[in-house]
Order: structure tokens, then sequence, then C-alpha cells
């Protein structure tokens, strides 16, 4: 079977691994400030702007409890959205408003926001579709306008730019993503970004406890080393040091996989751009990571039908994100939600294997047998 997404781990992460066992240290430790230190760099912020924890859902749970978002809030999202964005905003008591997204990028727009703003609405949390980054002036400028947050969540545009500035640093709050299934992976793993470095330090302590100090060997020995202060109740949601050697050997990586994510993307828009039956994804002046490749039709038969003819030719395809408005549990919560384009493109686009582990034949394959269905 082609898979859809992949990961591509070598002997190098293997070895990374080795020298933490070696250690003696394989909790939170020297590699995950290492971490810290090269993604902030990465991105285009200070270590004191970001933070890693368990994962990207826990790092969205994590700002809207710091926010305090609850009873009586709104948070407007894509309904074309992970479901643990879904789940943290449901989690504080809030409601979550569903927005609408274009047809062609998937992204939200300035305009489908707008149309939900109520003087409820605390929150936006947006995601760059497929790592293709949204609209974000306009964005940017209407939630200043409307006093509303923007997170972004950035798990599948790890290394996005809009303007030349890294999509994730755009809004006030955004969130990576570093599991099994994405570009850069760690395991499981996720990255907080604050604009505001005093809201950082907060949520940084709330995340390993709310722990006000150091703890033990890293207290100064002119104090009683085994007492301590919580500023806050805090979980613990931190990573460790072989998680964190994982990510350091992948950041080495990253550049490398997009670029091979980025040929597979150019060999699929070159081998099916003349086919009058579906159409190739959007083209952006800014920069993607070229995280999936969809492509849409006419009507919901031909996107199922092909779906089964190449599942029955050993090609994995998917469609993200089933939109959440269509998930029991939140048809239960109830909400009439007029959202076209999202029903629409839900019903009529296929994602395609892309990953930097595929090959040229395997790609050429994909075209084949799409070429070949009708
Ligand atoms: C994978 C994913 C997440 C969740 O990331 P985890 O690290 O698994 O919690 C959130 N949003 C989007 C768009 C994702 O693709």
């Amino acid at each position: 079977m082609i898979n859809i997404f992949q990961p591509t781990l070598g002997k190098e992460e293997l070895k990374a691994v080795e020298e933490v066992f070696e250690s003696n240290w394989i909790g939170k430790g020297p590699k995950t400030e290492e971490f810290e230190k090269q993604l902030s760099e990465r991105i285009g912020c200070s270590p004191d702007n970001v933070t890693t924890t368990t994962c990207c859902t826990e790092g969205i749970f994590q700002i809207l409890d710091y926010l305090e978002i609850g009873e009586g809030d709104e948070v407007i999202i894509p309904s074309i959205s992970f479901i643990g964005i879904g789940n943290a905003i449901l989690s504080r008591g809030a409601k979550v408003v569903f927005c609408d997204v274009d047809t062609r990028t998937l992204n939200v727009t300035s305009y489908d926001i707008n149309e939900k703003i109520t003087p409820r609405t605390k929150a936006v949390i947006l995601i760059h579709y497929g790592g293709l980054p949204c609209e974000m002036d306009s964005i940017v400028r209407l939630c200043e306008q409307n006093n509303i947050k923007l997170i972004e969540d950035n798990a599948c545009s790890p290394f996005s730019e809009f303007n030349k500035q890294n999509t994730g640093t755009i809004g006030d709050f955004g969130v990576w993503s570093f599991d099994a299934m994405k570009i850069l992976v760690a395991g499981d793993c996720g990255l907080i970004y604050c604009k505001n470095k005093d809201d950082m330090k907060a949520i940084k302590e709330r995340c390993y406890l709310g722990l006000t100090s150091g703890s033990g060997m890293s207290n100064p020995i002119d104090k009683k080393w085994w007492e301590f202060d919580v500023s806050y109740p805090g979980r613990r949601s931190i990573v460790n040091d072989i998680t964190s050697a994982i990510g350091l050997e992948q950041l080495k990586k990253v550049d490398g996989f997009i670029n091979k994510r980025y040929e597979y993307h150019e060999m699929y828009n070159q081998g099916l751009i003349d086919l009058e039956w579906l159409q190739t994804p959007p083209s952006s002046f800014n920069k993607s990571s070229y995280y999936m490749y969809w492509i849409q039709f006419e009507d919901e038969e031909t996107r199922n039908g092909l779906a089964k003819h190449l599942k029955e030719n050993e090609i994995y395809t998917t469609f993200r994100y089933y939109p959440l408005h269509w998930v029991e549990h939140y048809k239960e919560i109830g909400g009439e939600w007029e959202l076209p384009n999202t029903e629409l493109v839900a019903k009529t686009t296929l994602c395609l294997p892309l990953h930097q582990g595929l090959t040229n034949d395997e790609v050429n394959k994909v075209i084949e047998k799409i070429r070949n269905f009708k």
C-alpha cells in the first residue's frame, strides 16, 4: 500500500537516542532546551516565545485555559478542523462557532470569520490547510479591530511563510505538531508560541505543574532545594530528552523533506493538470510546507469512486478534515450551520499520498491510476 503520510526516520535519530540513554538523563533536560532554541531560531523568534509540550492538542488546551475562555464565550473555527481543536473549546464550556472556508484553498478568509463575530467572540483558531498559508493581513486586522485573540493551528504548516513571516508566529498564539503523521516527527511532541513573553512564561509554568522555580539539583545550594511553590495548579505537559533528541535530528533534515514534497507536488501538478474532470490545488505566492496534495471534482460520486479505485490499486487516499459539524457529538450540541463551501469541498475533495518517503515510481503510479480511472 502506498501510504498517504509517512515519517522518515533513520540511524541519525537512533544514534541521538542512544546518546541520551548513555547520558543517564532521559527526562526533560539539555536536549529539550536545545530543541526549543533551534526551533525558535528557525521560526524567527526568541526562545522566550516558545515552549515544547506533549502535543499540539495539549497546546490548544493550555492556551484556552490560560485565556480563561469559558461559559458564554464563543470561539470561531472552520468546521474543517482537527477534532482536538473543537474538543479544547468544548472542554472549557465555551461555544464552538463554525465558519466556512474558501472552496479552493480550504482556508478561512476574513470574510468567513467576520460573518460569525458577535460581542461574545473571544478567539479565532485557524488552520493553514495542507501547509498553504491563509491570507493573514486581513484576518489579523479583523481580529485586532474586534479585540479577538488569534490562534494559529500550525500543525500542518510547520515552516510555511506568509509575506516572509513564519506561520504560527503571526497571530497572538501558535501551535505546532511533531506527532507521527507530520512532516517533522518526534514520536509525540508539540510546540506553543506566544507573541507576549509574559504569556509564554505563565503557560510554560502551567505545562510543568505550575512550578515557579527549578527543582532538586537545579536549585541554588544556598537554598533548601526541596522547597518549592506553584503559580497555578498546572498539569504535567512536558517532553523528555528522548523525544527532543529525535526532534533535533529531524530539524536538520526538514528542509530536505519539504523540498522533496515540493518536487512530488509539482509532479502531480504536471501529471494531472490537463485532466478536465479534476482540479489540482491552487498555487500561492507564499511558501508552503506541502503537507497535503488535494484534488477536487465536480461531484461526490467521482471523488468516492476514484478513492475506491485507488485503494483497489494499493494507493491510500483520504479527506482531511472531516467537518466537525457533521460529527455526531457536535451535532448533539446543536446549532444551525450554514456552511455551503465546507459541505461542497468535504464531498468533492481527495488528499493524495504526499511525503518525502515516496519514490518517483510511486508518484507516477498514482498519476497513472488516476489518469486511467475515466
Ligand atoms: C495533527 C494535527 C493536530 C494535532 O496534533 P497532535 O500533536 O497530534 O495533538 C492539530 N491540528 C491539525 C491541523 C493537525 O493536523
